[in-house]
């Protein structure tokens, strides 16, 4: 028997209701004891074993982070290596190490050995579905991207998940998941049940 399992969704900007009720979903599936519950204050974080940081735009959700001390807070957990981390979309961005552009608007938490491109997909794709293949994932996965990052390089112990025309668009390192495209605006599961099986 697991113990319960606290997992909290940034609660900035995106689809948060979204993530909270796929988590949970997932939860109940895998008859987890847990709560999924909103981040918005430092103090939130205190009792989360995993975070859900969502997409949106990087530059608003990175100041927001910065200004209410969730920024440092953050950090601290991942020091600490008592945290796990899915980031998808804005969210990828925010745990990159490197970004390709140099920009003063957002302060990367570099918890991951990747370098990501924002919007990297081009105007004509700034929106769009596709089926990809996942490592360790028996069937197809339909990604919704919506101007998503590409992870241009990953280095050291992050490995790369899956890629879109050879771009990687997934990637794991030890406990933290980074998605280019959004996993909470589709029936399927099972990339949070993907991410819940990196905290239990
Ligand atoms: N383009 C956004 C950014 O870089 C991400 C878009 C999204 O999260 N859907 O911040």
């Amino acid at each position: 028997m697991v113990n319960k399992i606290n997992i909290g969704v940034i609660g900035i900007q995106g689809a948060i209701s979204e993530h909270i009720s796929s988590m949970q979903k997932a939860l109940n599936d895998a008859e987890t004891p847990g709560n999924v519950f909103i981040i918005k204050h430092t103090q939130d974080l205190n009792n989360a074993d995993a975070l859900i940081l969502p997409g949106g735009e990087s530059t608003t959700i990175s100041k927001v982070l910065n200004k209410s001390g969730l920024y440092d807070e953050i950090i601290k957990r991942v020091e600490q290596n008592d945290l796990s981390i899915m980031g998808t979309c804005a969210g990828c961005v925010l745990l990159a190490k490197e970004l390709s552009e140099k920009t003063e608007d957002v302060k990367l938490l570099k918890v991951m050995n990747i370098k990501v491109k924002r919007n990297a997909f081009g105007r004509q794709k700034e929106s769009f579905e596709n089926e990809i293949i996942i490592n360790g994932f028996e069937k197809p996965y339909t990604a919704v991207f919506i101007r998503g990052p590409i992870i241009e390089k990953v280095w050291g112990n992050c490995k790369p998940l899956a890629k879109v025309d050879n771009k990687i668009v997934m990637a794991r390192q030890e406990r933290f998941l980074a998605l280019s495209f959004h996993p909470e605006l589709t029936e399927d599961l099972r990339i949070h049940k993907y991410f819940l099986n990196m905290i239990i």
